[in-house]
């Protein structure tokens, strides 16, 4: 059973009308709240709804993707898919023009796609390349300080050989005989209500226009071959997990001259072993011993750059929080640096000699303590 998806604008929470600025507040509180190294208790759910926000804002805060949404919903035009990067499907057509179908007018109903160039958009005219994604897994400190990372991505190229035609060299493709190129073919029927014009995709040649008779020994015709690419990214300072870095035009190449896809790459940032984070925002635990928080003392703070020195006042109580300002994390968009938050812990000893008992108890005696202290009171 397929999974219903919550529309979007339910999902951040917005009017269907709402501005780009409203989502991209709506989207950073959500994000803010869902995220998963902000619910530990409760991470698989917040992991699901942390995804299902940024593919929300995704689509939303892309003008064109928006508008796609609105008009036909998760299932896209010809509701072969809800994945928003397969866009490259728009030269499949075939439940508009295949079959003999009356001659409705596409450049009506693809107009709003493809601001009036509808007509254009024929099986045989250009095709922009499907979008690529992938994910990236970056140390918490590189996502801190930023990283240059080398990608491998596997995704179709032009075929040097033909140079994309897909015919072989020294020879060249034909125009279809058939439909002389335009991949269509217009039959007008005539019945008693009058005649009918109908459009369907040239069978002699798929549709593509030409006629490849010595197809390109290296791509069997296609004009691309599959080819594994090192991709250099940079990743700027302050990335977070889940954020998505696109890089324009890295994805697969358009066809008959049209546009490359993207490349949209998922960072995943590894947790850190006494860092959490929140936003721009540092969070470590202090460990002192009991002396330290009642007589105060100068301690060692971790931040990511290494260590600080923190002046304790005396009688520090477990659970204070105290700021280091700006060891936190470089914000992403240049807006500043974020704080160190952190807790003070009182471990109480686990051990004591002899030594250290008859102290605490004479501690406990001069304190006033009322019963026995260092008797345990047993319960049955
Ligand atoms: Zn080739
Ligand atoms: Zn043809």
């Amino acid at each position: 059973m397929a999974e219903t998806k919550r529309d979007y604008y339910e999902v951040l929470g917005v009017q269907k009308n709402a501005t780009d600025e409203e989502l991209k507040k709506a989207y950073r509180k959500l994000a803010k709240q869902y995220h998963p190294d902000a619910n530990p208790d409760n991470k698989e759910e917040a992991e699901k709804k942390f995804k299902e926000i940024n593919e929300a804002y995704e689509v939303l805060s892309d003008k064109q993707k928006r508008s796609m949404y609105d008009q036909f919903g998760h299932s896209g035009p010809n509701g072969y898919s809800n994945d928003f990067s397969g866009f490259s499907g728009f030269d499949g057509f075939s439940g508009f023009n295949g079959g003999g179908g009356f001659d409705v007018d596409l450049g009506d109903i693809f107009s709003s796609f493809f601001g009036g160039n509808a007509r254009s958009q024929k099986r045989n005219g250009p095709v922009r390349g499907r979008d690529l994604r992938v994910r990236a897994e970056i140390s918490f400190e590189e996502a801190a300080f930023g990283v240059t990372k080398e990608i491998t991505i596997n995704r179709e190229e032009q075929c040097d050989t033909c140079k994309g035609s897909g015919a072989k060299p020294g020879t060249s493709a034909e125009t279809c005989k058939v439909c002389n190129g335009t991949g269509q073919v217009r039959t007008t029927q005539n019945t008693i209500l009058g005649s009918f014009s109908s459009v369907r995709t040239c069978e002699h040649c798929g549709g593509s226009g030409t006629i490849i008779a010595n197809p390109c020994p290296d791509c069997k015709g296609r004009g691309t071959v599959r080819k594994q690419r090192k991709i250099k990214v940079n990743i700027p300072a302050g990335i977070d997990n889940g954020q998505i870095i696109s890089l324009r035009g890295e994805g697969e190449p358009g066809l008959r001259g049209g546009a490359s896809g993207d490349l949209y790459i998922t960072v995943s940032v590894k947790p850190h072993s006494v860092f959490t984070r929140k936003g721009d925002s540092l969070f470590c635990d202090v460990h002192v011993s009991f002396a330290e928080a009642a007589l105060g003392a100068i301690i060692d703070v971790p931040t990511l750059q290494g260590t600080e020195k923190y002046d304790l006042a005396e009688g520090t109580q477990t659970g204070s929080i105290f700021t280091l300002k700006g060891k936190g994390i470089k914000n992403v968009n240049g807006r500043g640096i974020g704080d160190l938050y952190f807790t003070i812990v009182v471990d109480v000893p686990k051990r004591l000699n002899n030594e250290q008992r008859e102290l605490l108890k004479k501690f406990a005696e001069i304190s006033g303590q009322k019963f026995d202290v260092g008797k345990r009171r047993k319960f049955f």
